[in-house]
């Protein structure tokens, strides 16, 4: 069981000034990225104090989504593939680079983990396949979720046909399950990126509908290999979470609604955090049972490597806010 933590602090957009620059890695420049390292981010109330927070790994504005999955993610792919389970986090609040990191846009070079990971499983099926003369077969389904107010939606269910309540989770057999969730066989890359396309619609859909919506909600990417030789199978998973922005909601919205949301995303984000400290300091008790999500992905359980990417943008609360309803208002239908 292991966990790596690491910082990415994203450039600074087009429409953002320099001057409300406020974070910055303590060792400045490209050797900072994948050693260990500090972020120190000043205090916007008192220039002369700042606070100092250790990772694994620090990487910079000029740090590529390549960089990002050769060292971070990459690694796991044969860990996957030799019986461990890979959870990857996305955390941060909404604008810091969540979505991008994950998913990322469209041209080769702005591929996100998410289809690096799924290429690189892919390759790896083929070279086991190739490697036992075609004795093991390997095949690779995903499912797509979101979490939202700690109910689970399938996103590969349109949001007209949810049930409000939506899936319920049970326990089997030691593991958590959603019932009824949506299991979809993908064979290759291009099969993936059709199936991940059409349930993100699903997601973005219900956006302009929730109002930002998919800063509100934690959205979970489960691809499961599962290796056959002879009657023997090995089912390991990966699951990539795009988490709701880590924003204190309750300073910008005060209808009952986004107390509501607030509440769960706070807990769930806070129980998380929790688990990932407790499987850090190797303690014997991780809270994963405590919310609904760390439950689901049986966190800390298992044969379990955990990597937790927090997102920071080099802007001030304030400013970032800001840039959001701008771009809210842009994207608005
Ligand atoms: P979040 O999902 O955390 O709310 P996004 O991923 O949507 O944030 O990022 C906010 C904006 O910043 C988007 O326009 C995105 O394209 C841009 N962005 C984020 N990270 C980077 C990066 N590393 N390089 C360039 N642009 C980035
Ligand atoms: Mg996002």
């Amino acid at each position: 069981m292991s966990v790596r933590v690491v910082a990415r602090i994203r450039p600074l957009l087009k429409l953002e000034l320099d001057k409300d620059t406020i974070v910055e890695a303590a060792t400045a420049g490209s050797e900072t990225i994948g050693s260990p390292t500090i972020v120190r981010i000043p205090n916007p109330k008192n220039e002369a104090e700042a606070f100092s927070f250790q990772f694994n790994s620090v990487y910079d504005q000029k740090a590529t989504q390549q960089q990002i999955f050769d060292n971070e993610v990459a690694p796991t792919v044969k860990h996957l593939f030799n019986g461990f389970d890979v959870t990857l986090f996305a955390y941060g609040v909404t604008g810091t680079g969540k979505t991008h990191t994950m998913r990322g846009g469209k041209t080769l070079a702005e591929r996100g983990v998410i289809p690096r990971l799924l290429s690189g499983i892919y390759r790896r099926s083929r070279k086991t396949e190739k490697d036992t003369s075609g004795e093991t077969q390997v095949q690779v389904t995903m499912s797509y979720y979101e979490i939202y107010n700690d109910r689970v939606y399938d996103l590969f269910e349109a949001p007209e046909k949810r049930t409000p309540a939506g899936l319920p989770i049970r326990d089997n057999g030691g593991k958590t399950v959603v019932v009824g969730l949506t299991e979809r066989p993908c064979t290759t890359l291009k099969e993936f990126e059709q199936l991940y396309d059409q349930a993100n619609v699903n997601r973005s859909t219900s956006a302009t509908k929730l109002n930002a919506h998919s800063s509100r909600s934690h959205a979970i990417l489960c691809v499961k290999v599962v290796q056959s030789t002879g009657d023997q199978t090995r089912i390991n998973t990966a699951s990539a979470i795009d988490l709701a922005g880590s924003e204190d909601n309750r300073r910008t919205d005060n209808g009952k609604e986004r107390l509501v949301e607030s509440a769960s995303i706070n807990k769930s984000l806070f129980v998380l955090a929790q688990c990932v400290e407790a499987i850090s300091r190797k303690q014997a008790r991780i809270p994963y049972r405590e919310s609904k999500m760390t439950r689901i992905l049986s966190l800390g359980q298992n044969n379990g490597i955990t990597v937790m990417i927090l997102n920071l943008a080099p802007l001030g609360s304030k400013m970032l806010a800001l840039q959001e309803k701008i771009r809210a208002r842009r994207d608005a239908p």
